[in-house]
């Protein structure tokens, strides 16, 4: 640790003084006050001079200043132009550094990613603002980007429920969402008290790593993401009630949901939540190839 760290809770202090910084809560802005937990992201995050990074939602530059000493380059985006001076000072001292003053969910990704000058693994990096979590983390997930691996902080029982296993309370459809596409782990726990202002709940570090193809083989990505989320749209129903409920109980649809069902070997009194990734790709197979059989 550098006492000068941007950082430590004095230096923090003084630059939300200097420019007369007042939070604004509903751009979920809980700034990170401990160079301990920003370098143990940065080494969970196992970058090296040939990674180029990108963050979302820089702040104050806390963690960017770690990942500008340790990674090739990195690519910050910020929604908040009040931030767009205090970061200008802050990471004066660093040359590998480009903010972007944007709202991360509209940017040109392929665009602004020109910016990387030699090619390496890209890795998304960021304390995230709480309020958009969850579409922050698709859009990377579902961006032509390809990104390798996402090392984002976000509040415990989110990264419960991306990193949850079947058969748990807390498994459900975004599970499925992130780890069709990426292995999740919950990397550590962080205190609320870490943070300025503190958040009401604990955070997690979610670690997310590419697979190289999706977790299961699906003819039909769209239907597979409708099948899981019909699955889980009535928590304490069966899955044959939340498919009715979705799909519709007209005679032709009870047919060929049963008989999907049946092939598909899934009994249709479990509950959603006890079906594995696996379970739910045969069966979105299996209604793909009788959908041509349904009268509907
Ligand atoms: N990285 C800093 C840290 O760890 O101390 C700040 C993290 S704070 C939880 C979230 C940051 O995201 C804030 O700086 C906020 O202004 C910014 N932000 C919120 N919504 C955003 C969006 N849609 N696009 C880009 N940045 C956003």
């Amino acid at each position: 640790m550098n006492n000068k760290d941007i950082a430590t809770p004095s230096r923090t202090k003084e630059i939300l003084q200097k420019h007369g910084f007042s939070f604004k809560k509903s751009l979920g802005q809980n700034f990170l006050t401990d160079p301990n937990i920003l370098q143990r992201i940065v080494e969970t995050a196992e970058i090296d001079e040939t990674t180029n990074v990108i963050e979302v939602g820089p702040g104050i530059g806390a963690l960017t200043e770690h990942l500008a000493r340790t990674a090739h380059q990195v690519l910050a985006f910020e929604i908040d132009d009040r931030l767009i001076p205090v970061l200008a000072d802050t990471l004066s001292p660093y040359s590998n550094v480009k903010i972007v003053h944007q709202d991360v969910l509209k940017a040109d990704l392929s665009a602004e990613t020109a910016y990387f000058d030699q090619v390496g693994p890209l890795k998304v990096v960021a304390n995230l603002p709480y309020y958009i979590t969850t579409p922050i983390m698709m859009y990377f997930l579902e961006s032509k980007l390809n990104v390798d691996e996402m090392i984002v902080m976000m509040q415990r029982e989110v990264a419960d429920r991306i990193s949850a296993k079947p058969g748990t309370k807390a498994y459900g459809s975004l599970t499925i969402a992130v780890q069709y596409y990426m292995q999740a782990t919950t990397a550590f726990i962080v205190p609320k008290t870490v943070f300025i202002p503190q958040p009401n709940v604990d955070s997690a570090i979610l670690r997310l790593v590419r697979r190289e193809t999706p977790a299961v083989a699906v003819s039909n990505e769209k239907e597979f993401f409708r099948l899981t989320k019909a699955a889980f749209a009535l928590r304490r129903k069966t899955l044959w009630n939340n498919l009715l409920h979705s799909y519709g109980k007209d005679e032709a649809t009870r047919s060929w949901l049963e008989t999907s069902l049946q092939q598909a070997e899934i009994d249709p009194r479990r509950r959603g939540e006890t079906l594995s990734l696996e379970e739910f790709g045969r069966l979105s197979n299996q209604l793909e190839q009788n959908k041509k059989t349904r009268e509907v």
